[in-house]
């Protein structure tokens, strides 16, 4: 079997170019969504990562600002410059770039968002009401990919997904989206004893680790949906996934590709998630 493939780049388009629409008409009604991307130091995949991200606000339509501070910065600072953002009528979107230098605890940055301004999705009081089925804000990486499944017309109901990798941001809120669109959901992390036997059971299979290439065909059930979410840079220059592409393409029977499957569908779920959270401060939207 050759998978298909699944354009990631395409159906984001498609959807930036809906938001485009969206923010057009909320112009017209005086209202433009606003992003603030706060950068911390000048790690450079975050550089790459920011820019993209304030390229597509400006593409479709949004307010955006890039908050560029210096690695050294305080924690009493970066706090404070938070706080800021949550005080702005022009700001409904605010985005910490993660990782952040290792002096600042990241939680205690994330908590101070204001959590209708949160469009990652991952302060605890929006991390709680995913977990509780009633999600304000999907975080993005999840949400982009809860989309790909739907372009596909991926069956969830009923289906056996697999989640390699537990993080904050893209394991457990998959685990949690997929669990609520009705998929019997196993979340496997490094101590996972025996993981071929676990992803060989996937009717969809998500793999969220940052293990270059960990994933290789005969892990994969055939006729499986393969969604790889990795981003690693080879020693080579390389960009690859966390799934072997060559060997899992040849038994899955769709697969996301590295680049252009879930990086782009990321950036346009944040699109998304700014637009709504300024339809709601106008009381457009619960
Ligand atoms: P983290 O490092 O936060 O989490 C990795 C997870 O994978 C952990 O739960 C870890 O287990 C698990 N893991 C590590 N090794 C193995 C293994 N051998 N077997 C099973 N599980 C394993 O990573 P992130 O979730 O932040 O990111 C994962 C990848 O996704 C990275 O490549 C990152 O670049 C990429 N990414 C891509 C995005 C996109 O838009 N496409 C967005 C965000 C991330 P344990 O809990 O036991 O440590």
């Amino acid at each position: 079997m050759t998978a298909r493939i699944i354009d990631g780049k395409l159906l984001s388009n498609a959807i930036k170019e809906e938001v485009a629409q969206r923010v057009a008409t909320l112009k017209t009604n005086g209202l433009t969504p606003g992003l603030a991307v706060v950068l911390v130091g000048e790690d450079p995949a975050s550089s790459v990562y920011v820019r993209n991200k304030a390229a597509a606000c400006e593409k479709a339509g949004l307010h955006s600002e890039v908050i560029r501070l210096q690695a050294d910065i305080t924690e009493t600072a970066l706090l404070d410059v938070v706080r800021g953002l949550n005080a702005n009528p022009r700001i409904h979107g605010i985005l910490v770039q993660l990782p952040l230098p290792a002096h600042l605890d990241a939680a205690k940055v994330i908590e101070t968002i204001a959590a209708d301004k949160d469009v990652d999705g991952f302060h605890i009081s929006n991390a709680g009401l995913l977990m509780t089925g009633q999600p304000l804000f999907r975080p993005c990486t999840p949400y982009g990919i809860m989309k790909m499944l739907e372009s596909e017309g991926v069956a969830l109901r009923g289906a056996e997904a697999v989640v390699v990798g537990a993080s904050n941001i893209v394991g457990k809120p998959m685990a949690m989206l997929l669990l609520a669109a009705g998929a019997t959901v196993t979340i496997c992390n490094s101590k996972t004893r025996d993981l071929p036997a676990q992803t060989r059971r996937a009717d969809v299979l998500v793999v969220a680790t940052g293990r270059p290439e960990m994933i290789t065909g005969d892990m994969v059930k055939p006729g499986a949906v393969v969604i790889d979410v990795g981003i690693n840079r080879l020693p080579d220059g390389r960009l690859t996934g966390d799934v072997e592409f060559a060997s899992a393409s040849q038994v899955a029977s769709a697969i996301t590709p590295v680049p252009g499957g879930v990086g782009p569908m990321t950036i346009a779920m944040l699109l998304v998630n700014t637009l709504e959270a300024a339809e709601r401060s106008a009381g457009l939207r619960v």
